[in-house]
């Protein structure tokens, strides 16, 4: 599939040539551990055991790095699988990363709880104030810059092309998880970026039915003595295992197809949501990249083709009528995670950042985050106004 080809042409078809045996449409679930060699070490296409590689896996990987503009995807069982693998693969003890102030809380807790003690140093940055990222950089010793855009859940926004020039002059590499906005949406690797992370788990799938991760490589690293980054990946993608199963994969594959009209759903309902918000007496602030009152929308519209579906609130009367508000919703879903078919809410403080209250990525307990859904969304607005007019 060239490069040539729009979006969702590569998003239908890349990787995914009709089954070599029986011309079939779609990608079959290989669900197989291991393969018939030819004679020893006579690989058919080079499958040997599914850890290593399979064929689901291959053209969901294949197709993830068409989108991303990347030259290898690598997908994984969750998206802090393919984290902890780019982290393993790239950091050695006494190395530093600088980690977004309002980083997903898995994320920050990976880098906080998990790699710390292994000897891996992290300092916290406001990845909107390139200022605060230029003072967070330590000469020398940081290695990578962990940047998350828009963030979970304050939608603050970081500009990927600036970041990635200061990573670059202080030699390391810059990592973008773009979750939120998607392939469809924004493409770091244009921007500069070396490495994108998905948790596939959200828009990618986008059916709130499968867990999993991606990573994808830009062809041409741009940081000295990390031009091996992809085979490292590579290697240990395969020996530590954290691998996404076939049937994973193929439903990733599957929610893949229709990413691009489901983000122009998503981010036209979203906006929608936005206006009722800002006219609602009980809403005392919208947190949305596509409002020209955000701090950093200038760069949010440079960056992103629109502004995506999660938009996040604040209750003008505090935390009570924020929890509040999220039971009284009966349209839209009380849970976690995001980015599928149908509205989620939730209540950050109590729920997805619970991990880090008393931490410096705590979040205000009058907030409230919302994934907007693809459901019509006059019943989505007239469900939230019922909750607020009751309990703003
Ligand atoms: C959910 C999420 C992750 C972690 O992904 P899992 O699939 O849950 O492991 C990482 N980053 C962001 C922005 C997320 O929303």
């Amino acid at each position: 599939m060239s490069d040539e080809h729009g979006f969702s042409t590569r998003a239908i078809h890349a990787g995914q040539e009709a089954d070599a045996l029986t011309g079939a449409v779609v990608t079959p679930i290989y669900q197989v551990s291991t393969y018939k060699q030819d004679g020893i070490g006579g690989f058919r296409s080079g499958y040997e055991y599914s850890r290593s590689a399979n064929p689901t896996r291959t053209a969901l990987e294949e197709c993830i790095a068409a989108l991303e503009g990347g030259s290898r995807g690598f997908a994984f069982a969750s998206g802090l699988a393919g984290q902890d693998t780019v982290a393993r693969a790239l950091l050695v003890p006494g190395d530093h990363v600088v980690v977004p102030n309002d980083a997903y809380g898995g994320t920050y807790r990976y880098f906080n709880k998990v790699a710390r003690p292994q000897g891996i140093e992290h300092s916290i940055a406001d990845m909107g104030d390139l200022e605060a990222v230029r003072a967070a950089i330590r000469p020398g010793q940081t290695k990578m810059v962990w940047v998350e855009t828009p963030t979970n859940p304050l939608l603050g926004i970081a500009d990927i092309e600036a970041i990635a020039g200061i990573a670059h002059e202080a030699g390391a590499v810059l990592v973008v998880d773009n979750t939120f906005a998607t392939a469809y949406l924004q493409s770091p690797i244009a921007l500069g970026a070396d490495i994108v992370t998905h948790s596939t788990t959200k828009y990618s799938g986008g059916h709130s039915d499968v867990v999993g991760g991606a990573v994808v490589t830009r062809a041409d690293i741009t940081v000295p003595g990390m031009a091996d980054a992809e085979d490292r990946i590579a290697f240990h993608q395969n020996s530590i295992g954290g691998v996404a199963g076939p049937f994973d994969s193929w439903l990733t594959l599957r929610g893949l197809k229709t990413l691009a009209v489901r983000m122009e759903r998503h981010c036209d309902n979203a906006e929608k949501v936005v206006e009722f918000l800002k006219g609602h007496d009980g809403v005392s602030q919208v947190l949305y990249p596509g409002l020209p009152e955000h701090a950093n929308h200038d760069v949010a519209a440079r960056q992103m083709k629109r502004f995506g579906g999660m938009v996040s609130f604040r209750m003008r009367r505090g935390e009570d009528a924020a929890v509040k508000a999220c039971a009284a919703v009966r349209l839209w879903t009380l849970g976690e995670s995001l980015g599928g078919v149908e509205s989620l809410i939730e209540h950050p403080g109590r729920m997805t950042h619970a991990s880090v209250a008393g931490t410096e990525l705590e979040v205000p307990g009058d907030l409230i985050r919302l994934s907007v859904g693809i459901e019509d969304v006059d019943d989505l607005i007239a469900d939230l106004r019922e909750a607020l007019d009751i309990h703003g």
